[in-house]
């Protein structure tokens, strides 16, 4: 069976034709700068070299459109028409407090989305577009809408209510929500299986930090806490990202700077995290790199992003009532030795303790914690488009 996975953004789109019984990734590609000029689609067919097209993306249609001809270009493509794809998982931010789970999309699932626009103004619209066209150029394909927020409806109302007036909640649905739920209950399947015990019998701490970071306590197999909240600026230091701030920054930066509201969630959103503090990068290895040089700043950003980690940890660790396994993953979490060598040091008190062997090993699945841990350390590479793609599979065969 072979599942379309799209995730559509403001101005790109991108996609995965994966054969879901094999778990292989048959051909991938990005539609960029889509209604904008210079657009291209940037195409990889499995086993050969990436190809970058030029075409004219005027919107989200023509881009479906162009997707559609290079799975099926006789050269390019990997399949002989779109009757092989069985059917297509979609990518959506907010699913608000509607969907708890992944749904099979029709006319109420749309209508849905659209009433969590006001949550993701940014996100939920392109989402909604991206389906729209499908819809019009593939309507016999089924399509499954899976949820970044929907692992985490599970948090218990203590968790995830803000102390505001209440009212605010009632009216506005101002309440933690979490992101990156698909990567955190796919990793958190993955150790289940590495360490061979039901996902129902674990406490579990997912880190995913990448350029978006997060934090989430999984309890027996469900999100009961997670640090991005109503939307997916708080809890850690990101790339530019501030994390979780004193709220009344917000009103002190706009009276001394006099900012508008768009400026200050500029600030918030696009200069801050390690990218702020250092000056240098939001980048990773940029920030090595110039720490490494003498940066101080650079140094500092790195210290401040592993210091909320491991916060994080301690923290979850008294929320699900002690921890089996810790997992890193993501782009730092993956491949970032120092980062995680960091982050774990001096947390033996909590039982973990890792290998500074195992630990240079990266961007795949390995136990890097000591023999005698009582909480194993798993590094575990996300893979968000085959998780839609499970997902997306799971439903369209219970029909
Ligand atoms: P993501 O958003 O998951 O793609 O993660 C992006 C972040 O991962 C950036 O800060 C990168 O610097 C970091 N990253 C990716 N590969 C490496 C690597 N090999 N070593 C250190 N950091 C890395």
């Amino acid at each position: 069976m072979k599942i379309l996975v799209i995730n559509s953004g403001s101005s790109s789109l991108k996609y995965q034709l994966i054969d879901i019984e094999n778990e292989v990734v048959l051909a991938k590609g990005l539609c960029d700068r889509i209604g904008i000029d210079n657009s291209l689609l940037k195409h990889t067919k499995k086993g050969s070299d990436t190809v970058i097209l030029e075409k004219e993306l005027k919107d989200h249609r023509d881009a479906i459109k162009e997707v559609i001809s290079t799975l099926t270009d006789e050269n390019l493509g990997v399949i002989k028409d779109m009757s092989e794809i069985s059917a297509v998982g979609h990518r959506v931010v907010h699913g608000g407090e509607k969907f708890h789970d992944s749904v099979i999309i029709d006319d109420d699932v749309i209508k849905g989305i659209k009433e969590c626009i006001e949550l993701a103004p940014l996100h939920n619209p392109p989402n909604i577009i991206g389906i729209e066209a499908c819809r019009q150029l593939i309507p016999d394909v089924p399509m499954v809408a899976v949820f970044d927020t929907a692992f985490h409806q599970t948090m218990p109302e203590h968790a995830y209510l803000y102390a505001l007036p209440y009212d605010f909640y009632k009216k506005y649905g101002i309440r933690k929500y979490g992101f990156h739920g698909t990567s955190h209950k796919y990793v958190a399947q993955r150790a289940a299986a590495m360490l061979n015990r039901p996902l129902e019998e674990l406490k579990l701490i997912s880190c995913h930090l990448g350029n978006g970071a997060s934090v989430c306590a999984i309890k027996y197999g469900k999100s009961v806490d997670t640090s991005m909240g109503f939307t997916p600026l708080a809890g850690l230091a990101m790339g530019t990202r501030s994390g979780s701030v004193d709220p009344a920054v917000v009103s002190f930066l706009i009276d001394k700077e006099h900012l508008t509201v768009q400026q200050v969630n500029e600030y918030l959103n696009k200069k801050s995290g390690v990218l702020g503090i250092s000056g240098v990068s939001s980048d990773f290895r940029d920030l090595h790199e110039a720490a490494e040089k003498g940066n101080k700043r650079a140094k500092l950003a790195i210290d401040i992003f592993c210091y909320r980690v491991k916060k994080y940890i301690a923290e979850y660790s008294a929320v699900t009532e002690g921890i089996d396994a810790v997992i890193f993953t993501a782009g730092i979490g993956e491949n970032n030795d120092v980062v995680r060598a960091k982050v774990t040091e001096g947390m033996q008190y909590l039982g973990i303790s890792i290998d500074p062997e195992k630990n240079k090993i990266r961007g795949k699945e390995i136990d890097i914690s000591t023999p005698d841990a009582k909480v194993r350390t798993l590094v575990i590479p996300t893979n968000e488009e085959l998780a839609i793609a499970k997902e997306t599979y799971k439903l369209v065969s219970r029909k």
